[in-house]
């Protein structure tokens, strides 16, 4: 039984702050982007999957970047592909996440030094909140890295926040 199923029983009050409670349901139901750059996403692709199941986390993929929060960086990034993932990025509502997953994602990975087609680290591009290190990182590594995100929403301000246009003005 669960701390509000004992609770919450028999009518009990349950007092917390607006910010816990509206972080509590973000953190709780994070919906990434479904899309893979390359081999990583297999392993990605496998997260979802039953033997690691991430819809027990609330993470469950869109479709859409209009119906997403995190951006799910998994493979290697290529200058072909980089305006694409801009643009996706930029098609996402605010608050949104970026977890960037292994090393060509990271840094350019095997391509670091010869790959002259591929960007050396997608922070480049767009704001990276958490990396995951590896080539390719295995499930248990990928969802370290999701729940390294949800303590990051955990700690985060919502009243009194300023707005993304004011960051702007
Ligand atoms: S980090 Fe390794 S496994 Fe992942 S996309 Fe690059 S080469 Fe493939």
């Amino acid at each position: 039984m669960g701390l509000l199923d004992r609770d919450l029983e028999h009518g009990g009050v349950f007092i917390t702050k607006f910010d816990d409670l509206v972080n509590w349901a973000r953190l709780s139901s994070l919906w990434p982007m479904g899309f893979g750059l390359a081999c990583c996403a297999i392993e990605m692709m496998s997260t979802y999957a039953s033997g690691y199941d991430l819809d027990r986390f609330g993470v469950i993929p869109r479709p859409s970047p209009r119906q997403s929060d995190i951006m799910l960086v998994a493979g290697t990034v290529t200058f072909k592909m980089a305006d694409r993932i801009k643009r996706l990025y930029e098609q996402m509502p605010e608050p949104r996440y970026v977890i960037s997953m292994g090393s060509c994602s990271n840094c350019g990975g095997p391509y670091w030094e010869h790959g002259y087609h591929v960007v050396k680290g997608v922070d480049r591009i767009i704001p990276v909140d958490v990396y995951v290190p590896g080539c390719p990182p295995r499930p248990e590594a990928l969802i370290g890295g999701i729940l390294k995100l949800q303590d990051k929403i955990r700690k985060e301000t919502i009243v009194n926040k300023p707005l993304a246009i004011e960051k702007f003005l």
